[in-house]
C-alpha cells in the first residue's frame, strides 16, 4: 500500500467523525499494524519499524509500552504514525522514541510528530465542537477526548 500525503490526510480525517480518535483502527487504515508490548521500562514510549512479518500493508509495524496509561498509549501511537507520514525516509532500522519522545531524529522532527499527534487526537473542529455546547473544563475535555489534561491544556491554550 502506497498512500500519498493527501491520501494520508484524507484516512486521518474520516477518523475524526467524533471524539475520542481511535487511535490503532487509524493506524490500520494507513496501513500500520500496531503492537501493545508489556514488560518495557517506563522510558520506553514506542517504536516505529519496518518489519515485514509484524507491519501492516504498509511494511511498517508501530509498537507502544503496554504499561504505559491508555492516554499515553494513545498519544504514542498518533506521535508514531506522524513519524511514519513525516520522516518515512528517516526510519531505516527502525524510531524509537523515548519517555519524553526523543529519539535519534532531530529535535525539530520531534516537535512536528508531537504537533501532529495533537492534531489528530484533538482536531480543532471537534475541540470546537464541544466547546460550543458548554465543555469548556480541560480535565472534561481530556476525558472526552481520551487524552492527557497537559496534553488537552496545551491544545486549548495555543493558538494552532
Ligand atoms: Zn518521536
Amino acid at each position: 500500500m502506497n498512500q500519498t500525503y493527501p491520501e494520508q490526510l484524507n484516512i486521518i480525517r474520516r477518523h475524526q467523525v467524533a471524539a475520542p480518535i481511535q487511535t490503532v483502527a487509524l493506524a490500520d487504515d494507513l496501513g500500520l499494524r500496531v503492537w501493545h508490548v508489556p514488560n518495557w521500562p517506563d522510558d520506553l514510549s514506542g517504536k516505529i519499524v519496518k518489519s515485514a512479518e509484524q507491519g501492516g500493508s504498509s511494511g511498517y509495524a508501530i509498537y507502544v509500552n503496554k504499561g504505559h496509561h491508555v492516554n499515553r498509549r494513545r498519544f504514542t501511537t498518533a506521535h508514531e504514525i506522524a513519524h511514519y507520514i513525516l520522516h518515512r525516509q528517516f526510519i531505516g532500522d527502525g524510531i524509537v522514541d523515548d519517555g519524553l519522545y526523543r529519539s535519534r531524529l532531530s529535535n525539530s522532527m520531534e516537535v512536528e510528530a508531537n504537533k501532529m499527534a495533537a492534531d489528530i487526537l484533538m482536531p480543532r473542529h471537534l475541540l470546537n465542537q464541544h466547546m460550543s455546547t458548554g465543555v469548556n473544563s480541560v480535565s472534561e475535555l481530556a476525558r472526552i477526548f481520551q487524552v492527557s489534561e497537559s496534553a488537552m491544556s496545551f491544545r486549548v491554550g495555543s493558538p494552532n
